[in-house]
């Protein structure tokens, strides 16, 4: 037996960042602006439906591919916002959050070896199920730009590309950066998915936050010509709704690429959150003002916090969605995000998180860190006030 009983592959992956940071921020006192969940609840039609679905007996298995009413919303929705049409019986499939999706389409897409382009700084999962179903990253790096946007450079995203690319792995509204790729910026990628034939696996869980001051609006990758039949769209009740803990997301497009993820999530969790499908599907249904609104109140708070942040000496990049904005350390002293974020909490009380482990390259995100503000006004004022003393 060797001491470590973890496949080999997997050893690489320790304890999540967000799980050493958000038990400092319990042991210290600190407030906690490193993990991304809101620190309220979601719309109260949505609540009164889960409570009402718990109580009416809906705590049995679920279909396989999602209780058919969610499905028909989550379709209804995604004509309704981005114009797409899908079949509600055969296009559709409800996971286990946006992370069950995400990780069924890479296991059920890719051989061992096959390689998977994607953006670093990326969400953590990303790494873990790639590595999980034996295939290889090829990691693009987002840098902040001339006006702090972040961007990438258009040879290193074609120098990516090869002939063992099996899919792209494209997150926008982008978390931790708050960069929305623009329609140019994803003409190239699905110009080269379609040059290499390759299929898009889009995470969208951030569609409905993309501030009203953002270069451009979000376009769903699946709606550029040439990829609706290459693409597979993933988002979640999580975000949009403030539920993070429920995990409910969903997969939608083509028929093949549905039923791959359906095949592989049959045994990962076969169904998950019975009661709480219908009460996403009227959530999915609330008319627009609630989602404007929603926008409009993160916006709020994104500002609040980047008037802190500024205030208290950070360079703050600009963030034009998502829960996030990201800072760099460098102004005050800092060289490395990760032991800036340890001494943190004792220097103010406030926990952030170093955005370098979510890249392969650590050196392109060393002076990087995270901090989110979907959190109540008055959690931002006083992390505000902390932060003013460093
Ligand atoms: C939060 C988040 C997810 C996970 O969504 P769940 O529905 O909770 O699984 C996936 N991708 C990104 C970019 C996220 O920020």
């Amino acid at each position: 037996m060797t001491a470590d009983p973890l496949v080999e592959r997997m050893r690489a992956f320790g304890t999540t960042i967000f799980t050493e940071m958000s038990a400092l921020a319990v042991r210290t006192g600190s407030i906690n602006l490193g993990q991304g969940f809101p620190d309220t609840d979601g719309p109260p039609e949505m609540l009164a439906a889960a409570a009402e679905a718990l109580r009416g007996g809906a705590n049995q298995y679920p279909p396989l591919p999602g209780i058919p009413a969610l499905r028909a919303k989550i379709t209804e929705h995604e004509q309704r916002f981005w114009g797409l049409s899908r079949d509600p019986d055969t296009e559709v499939v409800v996971t286990a959050g946006a992370t069950e999706a995400i990780a069924a389409a890479i296991l059920g897409l890719c051989e061992s070896g096959d390689e998977v382009v994607t953006f670093e700084p990326y969400y953590d999962s990303y790494a873990a199920s790639i590595t999980l179903a034996g295939a290889v990253r090829r990691t693009v790096t987002l840098r902040p730009g001339p006006q702090g946007r972040y961007v990438f450079d258009e040879a290193e995203l074609r120098a990516a590309f090869g002939p063992r690319t099996r899919l792209v792995l494209l997150n926008s509204p982008h978390n931790p950066t708050g960069k929305v790729f623009t329609r140019a910026e994803l003409t190239l990628i699905a110009e080269l998915c379609q040059e290499f034939d390759a299929y898009a696996v889009t995470d969208e869980v951030y569609e409905h936050l993309v501030f009203t001051d953002a270069a451009e609006p979000h376009t769903p990758l699946a709606t550029l010509p040439g990829m609706r039949e290459r693409t597979l769209r993933i988002s979640s009740a999580g975000k949009t709704f403030s539920c993070t803990g429920w995990k409910v997301g969903w997969a939608t497009g083509p028929r093949e690429l549905v039923s791959t993820v359906q095949r592989v999530k049959q045994f990962l969790t076969f169904v998950n959150a019975g009661p709480l499908q219908p009460a996403v599907a009227v959530a999915l249904g609330l008319p627009d003002t609630y989602f404007t609104e929603f926008r409009a109140t993160l916006q709020a708070r994104r500002d609040r916090l980047v008037a802190g942040l500024t205030e208290a000496g950070f360079v703050v990049q600009p963030s034009e969605g998502t829960y996030f904005v990201t800072t760099d350390i460098t102004p005050l002293g800092g060289t490395d995000g990760a032991d800036f974020c340890r001494e943190l909490p004792a220097r103010c009380g406030v926990v952030a998180v170093p955005t370098q482990v979510f890249y392969d390259h650590k050196d392109e995100g060393r002076h990087l860190i995270r901090f989110a503000f979907c959190k109540r006004e008055e959690v931002i004022d006083e992390a505000a006030r902390r932060l003013a003393k460093i």
